[in-house]
């Protein structure tokens, strides 16, 4: 019963569309396991790009089923859009299932979400705005509905909505000096979400399971990145949710026997989008080379939010943080042809902090904040690898930096990643897609 898991492995953005593409094509079941729509995975599938907010991206092959696990929030009207678009490039959901204990995000948490996010000025923590975190909120605070709540009879229905709408509406209007959101248009809302998810709401636990127990390939697709995790980031500006291999446990409901592989999705360099500490971040003309023009889809500008994302050198004190919580086993290392013309490659291999030289990543944010990165340098290369699909073809410094990350990490990189196309990889080891 194979499960594999991708996960990413720094803050977020890492290229995890493309690798989980790349697998899904010899997985059987592909489940998102936490997260919303403020998730933005790009794909590039036959000639064509494909945006994924909350659809797991194995649905673009016919012979996949995509679940929605029960980790995440969605936002039905999100969800419309995400799948009308994708209807019109072909896409076919007959194989997708939401699972009935995904919590709801509805209006009201937008508009919380935005409205707290105004109210809290320069502390602002700089979330998609997608409700995302009100949704979670409610979630944890046992007021939230969820997608098997739309089934409920209208009066129950209405008296869960009417309870949770209470509590949004005295925060928006005697705090956050919002307008207040009417029952009877959520009612409305939650009708309209009903007459069209019914059909794809489903037990995605026991689908999972029985895949698993027939001796399907299960494929788990992270959202967010692990430095964003609620318990274990960059606290707090973090997620609402877990994006880490724990997070991935509760948020499929499976236990850690199933993953025979944990791959951890890397970034040949460091970003990160939105506010809090970024040890290895660089600015200037490096910055806007690492960052491009925005010319390209895969510049570093945000798939959800369009925002430029703040870049910086590999951090390999929070790549060997990443390993250890998430129990990664392998690494798949993206956007490597991007370094490509640089002339020294900078990474973290420590940090300095108050004079001493550490080597764990610090479990206090106010001393990751008063860390300066202790660098390594190593030579770059000035070919294009774009079109290389075998490791000993890569130039000899390209192969020295990802052997030295292997290093740095401890487990061993499997897949490489050269440009944004699926064909556009090395398989380091001959198993990889067996
Ligand atoms: P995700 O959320 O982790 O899936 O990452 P994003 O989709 O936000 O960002 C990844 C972007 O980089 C997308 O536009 C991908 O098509 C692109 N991409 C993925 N791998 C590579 C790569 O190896 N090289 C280049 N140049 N682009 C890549």
């Amino acid at each position: 019963m194979p499960g594999i898991a991708i996960i990413g492995a720094q803050w977020g953005d890492e290229g995890k569309g493309k690798i989980t593409h790349l697998l899904s094509g010899l997985a059987d079941v592909v489940v998102r396991y936490g997260g919303g729509p403020n998730a933005g995975h790009t794909v590039m599938h036959d000639g064509h790009t494909y945006k994924f907010h909350q659809i797991p991206s194995g649905i673009l092959y016919p012979h996949v089923q995509a679940i929605m696990g029960n980790g995440m929030v969605v936002d039905p009207d999100e969800l419309w859009q995400e799948m009308e678009t994708l209807r019109q490039a072909g896409v076919d959901f007959s194989r997708l299932m939401v699972s009935g204990n995904i919590h709801l995000i509805f209006p009201y948490h937008r508009l919380l979400d935005r409205s707290i996010e105004a109210f809290s000025g320069s502390q602002a923590i700089g979330t998609t705005g997608r409700g995302i975190g009100p949704a979670y909120t409610d979630k944890t605070a046992r007021r939230g509905l969820r997608v098997q709540d739309l089934l409920l009879p209208e009066a129950e229905l209405a008296e869960r909505l009417d309870r949770a709408l209470r509590f949004a509406n005295t925060l928006l209007e005697h705090l956050l000096n919002a307008p207040p959101v009417s029952l009877d248009e959520m009612m409305e809302r939650a009708r309209a979400w009903r007459r069209w998810l019914e059909p794809f709401i489903g037990d995605a636990f026991t689908a999972v399971h029985d895949a698993l127990a027939a001796g399907k390939t299960v494929l788990f697709e992270g959202a967010q990145g692990t430095l964003l995790d609620l318990d274990h980031g960059t606290y707090p500006f973090v997620t609402s949710s877990h994006p880490t291999t724990g997070g991935l446990l509760a948020g499929a409901g499976v236990g850690p026997h199933v993953l025979s592989r944990i791959i951890g999705v890397v970034k040949a360099f460091q970003t990160r989008v939105g506010s809090g500490p970024m040890p290895t971040e660089v600015h200037g003309p490096l910055a806007e080379r690492l960052r491009g023009t925005g010319a390209h889809p895969w510049d570093e500008f945000g798939t959800t939010t369009g925002r430029p994302r703040r870049v910086g050198w590999l951090d390999g004190v929070a790549l060997r943080y990443s390993v250890r919580l998430n129990g990664i086993t392998e690494l798949a290392i993206t956007k490597l042809d991007v370094l490509s013309g640089l002339e020294t490659i900078s990474v973290a291999v420590a940090y300095e902090l108050d004079g001493v030289e550490v080597e764990t990543f610090p479990a206090q944010i106010a001393s990751l904040e008063r860390c300066r990165p202790v660098y390594e340098h190593l030579p770059g290369w000035d070919e294009d690898i774009a079109d290389v699909r075998r490791f000993e073809d890569l130039p000899r410094a390209a192969q020295d930096y990802l052997r030295f990350i292997e290093e740095l990490a401890g487990v061993p990189v499997s897949i490489v990643s050269v440009g944004p196309n699926t064909d556009q990889t090395i398989l380091c080891s001959d198993n990889i897609l067996a």
